[in-house]
């Protein structure tokens, strides 16, 4: 006998080839969860909503019977965040920036392991953010999402349509995370290049690591960044 997982559509980045298909049958062993089974069919379980045997609800520790038919649909999107806090993994960097461009709370560290990541998320209530499912099926994780997307752009996209955060643009230092605070032309000149002390008047510091910040320095196309986030959560 078998156990039969419906996987919506979604959630067919993360099957087999093989099992990209409305149905997915397991071999039914009498003591799998379907928690387990999910995964070893290759979805986090960060990434599943609220399965369904026949029409009644189940949760992952659920052992199906069998022949029992499972239906697993995606995460509800948006998904509550807390805080709109965030922790990235090693290979994010570019997502990194982008989200402390909009003026989340994102912690990224170049040098991280894994265990550090769960450490640091669990600590400070992030969510972490990867896009290696093996540190999403860790038990230890609190709080983890799947990233989708390879380039930033659409990674960032997604990210803001899962979780759907109030964002504080040109608020946050995109090198350490920092808040910036608004500092007077005269703090700063000695600093500025000729060119930067002509042609701007409005100067931000950042409170963690001292970079200062004008209007403008991002130029035209982190404008256009900030401009498709604004519009993505509007
Ligand atoms: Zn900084």
């Amino acid at each position: 006998m078998e156990v039969s997982l419906r996987f919506s559509p979604e959630l067919w980045i993360f099957l087999a080839p093989r099992d990209r298909r409305p149905e997915v049958l397991l071999p039914y062993d009498g003591t799998s969860s379907l928690g387990h089974l999910i995964e070893s069919a290759g979805v986090p379980l960060t990434e599943i909503g609220e399965p369904a045997a026949g029409c009644r609800p189940v949760d992952p520790s659920y052992r199906p019977g069998p022949g029992e038919v499972v239906r697993v649909p995606p995460v509800p999107r948006p998904q509550a965040a807390p805080g709109g806090r965030f922790v990235l993994d090693v290979h994010l960097g570019t997502l990194a920036r982008r989200l402390r461009l909009v003026g989340l709370d994102t912690a990224y560290r170049n040098d991280m392991d894994d265990d550090a990541l769960i450490e640091q998320a669990n600590a400070e209530g992030r969510v972490l953010l990867t896009q290696d499912r093996g540190i999403l099926r860790r038990r230890s994780l609190r709080r983890g999402a799947y990233v989708r997307g390879a380039r930033p752009d659409d990674q960032l996209l997604d990210v803001l349509d899962r979780f759907r955060p109030s964002l504080a643009p040109w608020t946050r230092c995109t090198a350490c995370n920092g808040p910036l605070a608004p500092v007077g032309k005269a703090e700063v000149e000695d600093t500025l290049e000729p060119g930067t002390r002509r042609g701007y008047d409005e100067f931000a510091r950042c409170l963690g690591c001292g970079h200062v910040y004008w209007h403008g320095a991002h130029g035209g196309s982190l404008a256009a960044v900030v401009a498709r986030a604004v519009s993505a959560v509007a």
